[in-house]
């Protein structure tokens, strides 16, 4: 089966209104969707990427209204954040509710739900007429892609149609936010931050790192964002050591000859361009990466949860 690859949403949508599953861009990164009440193209979504079935997906919505469809009851912290950031890159946790089948939620009796910003990819899930549940649409373990190529890169021929659009703006996977509980609970970081939660419901706490491989948030005990290469974080791009197998990426100009190099204006950029570099030196043969640090605060919280899970590999 050819993946069909297309600029249109209209005729993107229509494969999911069919049953199909469908890459999309988004302000994070790119998605891999089916409609969330077809129980059959949710299956469809685990084996193309070969994702493990105990990692949840997000349902991704066009309109505020879709989230009753979702959710039993949507909590009043919930709402602030609705209010405050949708659309946008912020993933909120909520009860799920009798219609969601249990395989978009990995078994799980919450569903995260997201209204992306991206002006292409609303177009396209306003034409889809239901919500699109959606991990990252990459091989599962592999970098999150962030540009059409890298979808095409790792699920041509298993998918049925990739909507094209530009490398996405953000680079990085949406913040999780549960709001099951009287307390929201930070998930996963994304570019919307901690701080900026705490402005809009200020007893927002983030998850106990060391919970990691509790039922909270089980996709992020998985193997993820790794290239081939072995990865290694140095604060200082003084301590990377050149090689022709070796490749950097940071703030700062590190010493020496490296094959592949990426320095980054600012944390922004270094996010934005994480996962394309780390796809790149799979494509070169690299060996070894070498990922600066930069500070744990911001953007610089996800990012370097990235890296350090990419490094983990
Ligand atoms: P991906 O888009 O590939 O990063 O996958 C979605 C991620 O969102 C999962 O791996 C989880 O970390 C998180 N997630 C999705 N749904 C839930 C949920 N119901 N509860 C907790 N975390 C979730
Ligand atoms: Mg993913």
């Amino acid at each position: 089966m050819g993946t069909f690859v297309t600029g249109s949403p209209e005729a993107a949508a229509g494969y999911i209104r069919r049953g199909g599953i469908v890459a999309f861009p988004t302000e994070t990164v790119y998605g891999l969707g089916a409609d969330v009440f077809n129980e059959r193209a949710v299956a469809a979504i685990f084996e193309a990427k070969k994702r493990p079935a105990d990692n949840p997906l997000i349902a991704h919505i066009a309109d505020i209204g879709q989230m009753s469809d979702l959710a039993t009851e949507v909590t009043a912290n919930a709402r602030l954040f609705v209010e405050a950031f949708f659309p946008g890159p912020l993933t909120i946790v909520l009860h799920k509710s009798e219609r969601v089948p249990l395989i978009a939620t990995a078994g799980l009796d919450t569903i995260g739900i997201r209204m992306p910003g991206f002006e292409l990819s609303r177009r396209f899930l306003k034409e889809c007429g239901t919500p699109v549940v959606a991990p990252s649409a990459n091989l599962s373990g592999r970098p999150s892609p962030t540009t059409w190529q890298a979808v095409f890169e790792d699920l041509d021929g298993r998918i049925d149609c990739i909507l094209q659009g530009d490398a996405t703006e953000i680079g990085l996977e949406s913040t999780v936010v549960d709001c099951t509980g009287e307390v929201p609970v930070v998930l996963r970081s994304g570019s919307i931050t901690i701080a900026e939660l705490r402005r809009v419901v200020p007893s927002t706490i983030v998850a106990d790192g060391s919970d990691t491989d509790a039922p909270r948030s089980p996709g992020m005990k998985h193997r993820h964002y790794s290239p081939s290469a072995s990865v290694e974080i140095v604060s200082n791009a003084a301590d990377a050591i050149p090689g022709d197998r070796t490749a950097f990426i940071g703030l700062d100009r590190p010493n020496g000859n490296f094959a592949v190099v990426l320095i980054c204006a600012d944390v922004d950029e270094y996010a934005r361009g994480i996962f394309e570099f780390l796809r790149e030196c799979d494509r070169r043969g690299i060996e070894k990466v070498y990922c600066q640090s930069v500070a744990d605060e911001g953007l610089g919280t996800a990012l370097m949860d990235r890296v350090r899970r990419a490094a983990m590999g």
